[in-house]
């Protein structure tokens, strides 16, 4: 019924973000999420870079050499651990199919689209939520260990007014804090248009925002199947009991294919696991102020004005949540070597998380077809914190009926009207 309320299911910072798009339009909504509070699970230890000038897809024709060094163990930051899991090959597959040149082409200009209409969108977000500071708007920095690759990289991107080489004495004139990285980086990309923020701050800020704005949230709840009636989900049941509802919004991050099966479709959503560290800044000039990303041992690092934070790999570990003793090496030793003298190396918080990555790259965003009034918006990969705020607006207009501001920038997929 009208009255009856629109379910979002999942509260990390895709259901949250929609459930305040599809809020500020004056519908009904109820936030249903399992885990105690917003942004507990991916959205809770990531970078957060906003990575709008530099947002990519990861299929491209070098993934595949690149996938084939990780399967033996030489790829720095690609692991493959769980390499008889009939997901992954069922993923796989499709994964590569979009490793041409020209899928590449389409599914990055999807994913940039959609990434920089997400960054005016937290402008106007901030502006009207009135969030104490969260994020920071100065750029972001692409480093380079490797001159060729640097070289090639350069010149693939293409210098202008957003995107700038920087050679590496100019990165350190421009960010001292990277003093101590000196002599091994080869140059750096400044994008001018990108940002950084604590996704998790962020998303638990909106979370309080909607709810003092009539969204519902009901935690510690768990979603558990539908009811279905004339092609329409009638009510979501859950451990708690039922509840009816006017639509449905699935923002279940990795867990959407299992909600769905019962449905008769399945996105083909893969959790990619990395893993985060974070220290205590003790001296800021010793850190750099902007984020980066390390492009030749794929590592991003984020400051946070108190605190510093490393993200690293890529592993194809099926469900697997551990936090096996070398990964937090490999972070502590990067840290040691780059910034030791500015944090408290003793009290590092570790973390781990599983990106629902897509084979194309781009998140599924649109109506499910069988279904008049089943949405989704799942499957943001390593850009979710970047793509959130511009793809909860889009599937907030398309649900309200209006001309949504942006089309053409969801992954495609049969069971899906893809917007
Ligand atoms: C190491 C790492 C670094 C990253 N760095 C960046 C970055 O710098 N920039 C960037 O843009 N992105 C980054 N990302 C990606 C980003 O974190 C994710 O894309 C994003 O958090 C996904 O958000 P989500 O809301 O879809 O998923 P989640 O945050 O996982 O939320 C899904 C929610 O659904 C709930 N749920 C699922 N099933 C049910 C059910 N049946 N009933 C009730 N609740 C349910 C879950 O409990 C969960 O809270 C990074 C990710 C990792 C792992």
């Amino acid at each position: 019924m009208q009255d009856d309320p629109i379910v979002v299911i999942g509260a990390g910072v895709i259901g949250t973000m929609t459930a305040r798009a599809l809020a500020k339009r004056g519908r009904r909504v109820t936030v249903i999420e399992r885990l105690p509070g917003p942004a507990q699970l991916c959205s809770r230890g990531n970078a957060g870079i906003m990575a709008v000038g530099h947002a990519k897809a990861w299929a491209e024709p070098a993934a595949i050499p690149a996938l084939g060094q990780a399967l033996l163990g030489r790829a720095p930051g690609i692991r493959v651990t769980r390499l008889m899991d009939p997901a992954l090959w069922r993923w796989g597959v499709e994964f590569l199919r979009h490793c041409t040149t020209a899928a590449n082409k389409v599914n990055t200009d999807r994913e940039r689209r959609l990434s920089r209409y997400s960054r005016d969108m937290l402008h106007a977000a901030e502006a009207e939520m009135g969030l104490p500071a969260a994020t920071w708007h100065a750029g972001a920095l692409y480093l380079f260990q490797d001159a060729a690759q640097f070289r090639n990289y350069a010149a693939k991107v293409g210098a202008g007014a957003e995107i700038t080489a920087l050679s590496r004495d100019d990165l350190i004139a421009r960010e001292p804090g990277l003093a101590a990285m000196r002599d091994r980086l080869a140059g750096g990309l400044l994008s001018r248009i990108d940002s950084v923020g604590d996704c998790h701050l962020f998303t638990g800020r909106t979370a309080a925002w909607a709810a003092e704005n009539g969204v519902e949230f009901r935690y510690d709840t768990d979603v558990t199947g539908f009811t279905r009636a004339n092609g329409r989900i009638t009510a979501v049941q859950t451990d708690a009991g039922p509840i009816a509802c006017a639509g449905v919004v699935l923002a279940t991050g990795v867990e959407t294919p299992d909600l769905t099966r019962p449905l008769g479709f399945a996105p083909a959503i893969y959790p990619v696991k990395g893993y985060s560290g974070t220290w205590r800044i003790t001296d800021p000039a010793g850190v750099p102020k902007l984020p980066f990303v390390d492009e030749t041992e794929l590592l991003a690092v984020a400051n946070y004005g108190d605190r510093l934070r490393v993200t690293a790999i890529a592993e194809f570990a099926g469900r697997d949540r551990s936090l096996p003793a070398d990964r937090v090496k490999l972070l502590d030793a990067y840290v040691r070597r780059s910034f030791g003298a500015a944090v408290d190396l003793d009290h590092p918080e570790f973390w781990t998380g599983l990106r629902p990555t897509t084979p194309a790259g781009p998140p599924y965003l649109g109506r499910v077809r069988r279904f008049e009034n089943l949405w989704i918006n799942a499957g943001h990969g390593q850009l979710g914190w970047t793509m959130s705020l511009g793809a909860a607006e889009i599937l907030a207009q398309a649900m309200a009926g209006e001309p949504p501001a942006l089309r053409d920038v969801s992954s495609r997929a049969r069971w899906l009207e893809a917007l």
